[in-house]
């Protein structure tokens, strides 16, 4: 019996809100914390368990992962979705991160990008493997780094799980579209029927 179980995480917390939008005057973690409840309501009306999840602040960003994920998969879900958005670069458009070499990761990515793409009317960057991200590994010194933050969300969870860049923040009119997009619900209505899709193709 499948769960039909789905996991939402907002990006970043209340301390360390991550990146900020000087077109919306908003941190990520502000706005994608309403992002999340509105895609947790749609999921329920889609008849699907959407459970939504923060990170409790404290301990540093590898414990709070480690935590957040243990929660997560002792839930057994059949996705994770974190929300995030960009900012510090110059294109606009929607990407969505997955785990090197998982295949329904890949598959989630590609179709939550193109999801957030369609409903803010941006570019889809689409489907993007962590080591071809920010967060890629690089030698230091002649040893291998991450040149970003580890992607423990990806990394730990032990379901088919995707981070959304829903749109670049520091691009004012992707970031005044979005938010558009976010208020009149049809970004989360969107997103909630792109991962009803990909229950429904597994
Ligand atoms: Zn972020």
């Amino acid at each position: 019996m499948r769960s039909r179980t789905v996991a939402v995480v907002v990006g970043h917390d209340q301390v360390e809100q991550g990146a900020y939008s000087e077109a919306l005057g908003v941190h990520e973690w502000e706005w994608c914390s309403i992002l999340g409840r509105q895609i947790d309501d749609a999921l329920h009306g889609l008849e699907l368990n959407s459970l939504l999840y923060q990170r409790s602040p404290g301990g540093g960003y590898r414990a709070q992962m480690a935590r957040l994920t243990e929660g997560i998969n002792a839930v057994q879900p059949e996705i994770c979705v974190e929300l995030h958005f960009n900012a510090g670069i110059t294109w606009p458009g929607a990407c969505a991160l997955h785990w090197p070499g998982s295949v329904r990761g890949e598959e989630a990515a590609a179709a939550l990008s193109a999801a957030c793409a369609h409903a803010i009317g941006g570019p889809d960057l689409g489907a993007v493997a962590q080591d071809r991200s920010w967060a890629r590994s690089e030698t230091v010194e002649g040893q291998l780094r991450p040149a970003g933050p580890e992607l423990w969300m990806l990394k730990w969870t032990s379901c088919p799980a995707a981070i959304a860049e829903v749109f670049n923040g520091s691009h004012a009119q992707n970031a005044r579209a979005a938010d558009k997009a976010r208020n009149n619900n049809k970004l989360a209505v969107a997103l909630a029927l792109a991962i009803r899709g990909l229950l429904d193709g597994w």
